[in-house]
């Protein structure tokens, strides 16, 4: 079979990530890995799973848990989250809710409902990659929006009709980033709105590391800065889209979109014709878990991490040598590294893996043009404090020799 000449022109745009390569490392024993931006096993509420599993079968509920149900999502949790987005600044109902099988469906559904092929999307430089990888299936051309920068509409509004579409949306990883650990400051998130209205574009706001903040002020989502504006999320073309993968566990898939209704309104048509509806029963888990216990929980998270990224913050000072530089985060999971101009992160990435025995993302990945070579990403999310130490320290050590 020449699967070639069947495959969809979609396909080419289509490559395997990095990252999931990566993810395999991870079950070596003697790797110290800084690599997945995953949660750490032992801090998931595993006995209040066990209950809300318990609980959604028992009689009576075992009939919703286990039979086909409405594409929005669970009520019980859609009313939840009305209510958890309404205490970020984002008065909403149900109606504004779809869920959706990890945020990363949501970023595959607006690929989908906006991109047609050339359209524009803007995007940092870096961005989380998966956001690249789940529009690049509906051929965009992508355009560097940095937030702290003033570059008028019309610069973008003419470049994308050079490319042959226009600028459609706006993604931003806006908290913690992925993969920088950095946050929008209010004023910048400003200034992107400002600009999606002389664009008339949407903004897609992905907020997954939103509630891991570990100190610093919060910063109102841009929904909620937009809603400020317009008075009702009825009128904003902000797309917000929510995840319980950091908070309280990636595998049972959970996610959201808060949105105007319309939007909305067609993503459930979207949601319909790709998969029916999200697992019932890992949203009533959910549902369950996050009102008896998402506050506590999470803020028992945030106490590990925040630890864990002092700790790493520490180790980077004493260990890296003068020319390299890192971000520090206010939460999340992630440190940004730029190396020394020159110095390839793959490289170095095989390098340590073959002498150091420590993983970690090369940052090219990360750019929508492939520039970035000189960058790497950490993650502090699961190594222990005394891994984190040595780990950095032979990095340092690998790095200085190679500067050498
Ligand atoms: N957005 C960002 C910025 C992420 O880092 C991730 C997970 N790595 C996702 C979305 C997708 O997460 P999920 O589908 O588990 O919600």
């Amino acid at each position: 079979m020449q699967w070639e000449e069947v495959l969809a022109p979609r396909m080419g745009r289509m490559k395997a990530s990095e990252i999931r390569e990566l993810l395999k490392l991870l079950d070596q024993p003697d790797i110290i890995s800084f690599a997945g931006g995953i949660p750490d096993p032992a801090l998931f509420p595993v006995a209040a799973f066990q209950a809300a599993l318990t609980s959604a079968l028992a009689p009576g509920r075992a009939d919703t848990a286990l039979q086909y149900s409405v594409s929005e999502g669970y009520l019980p949790l859609r009313d939840w989250l009305a209510s958890h987005m309404t205490g970020l600044g984002i008065p909403c109902g149900p109606e504004n809710i779809l869920i959706t099988s990890g945020s990363q469906q949501a970023l595959d559904y607006l690929g989908k409902l906006m991109i047609g092929a050339n359209d524009t999307v803007l995007v940092n430089w870096p961005t989380y990659m998966g956001a690249l990888g789940a529009f690049n299936a509906y051929e965009p051309v992508y355009d560097r929006l940095d937030p702290r920068e003033n570059r008028g509409a019309e610069e973008f509004a003419a470049k994308a009709a050079e490319a042959g579409g226009r600028v459609k949306f706006a993604y931003l990883s806006v908290d913690f980033a992925n993969p920088t650990g950095e946050t929008i400051a209010r004023a910048d998130r400003e200034r992107v709105l400002n600009l999606a209205d002389d664009l008339g574009c949407a903004i897609v706001e992905d907020a997954a590391y939103q509630a891991l903040r570990f100190d610093g002020e919060p910063v109102p989502p841009i929904l909620a800065l937009e809603i400020a504006r317009k008075g009702s999320i009825e009128d904003c073309r902000t797309i917000y889209c929510g995840s319980f993968s950091k908070t309280l566990a990636p595998g049972l898939r959970v996610g959201w979109v808060c949105a105007a209704s319309p939007v909305i309104g067609r993503l459930v048509l979207m949601k319909q014709a790709a998969d029916l509806h999200s697992s019932t029963l890992n949203q009533m888990a959910i549902a369950e878990v996050a009102a008896a216990s998402f506050d506590a929980h999470v803020a028992g998270l945030r106490d590990v991490y925040r630890a864990r990224r002092d700790h790493m913050l520490a180790a980077l000072t004493r260990e890296m040598p003068a020319g390299v530089d890192w971000t520090r985060p206010e939460g999340g999971m992630f440190v940004w590294i730029t190396l020394p101009e020159g110095m390839d992160g793959a490289d170095l990435l095989a390098r340590s893996l073959e002498t150091e025995r420590v993983a970690f993302v090369p940052g090219r990945a990360f750019f929508a043009d492939g520039s970035g070579g000189n960058t790497i990403r950490l993650s502090f999310s699961r190594a222990d404090e005394a891994a984190i130490d040595e780990g950095i320290r032979r990095l340092g050590a690998l790095i200085t020799r190679q500067m050498g």
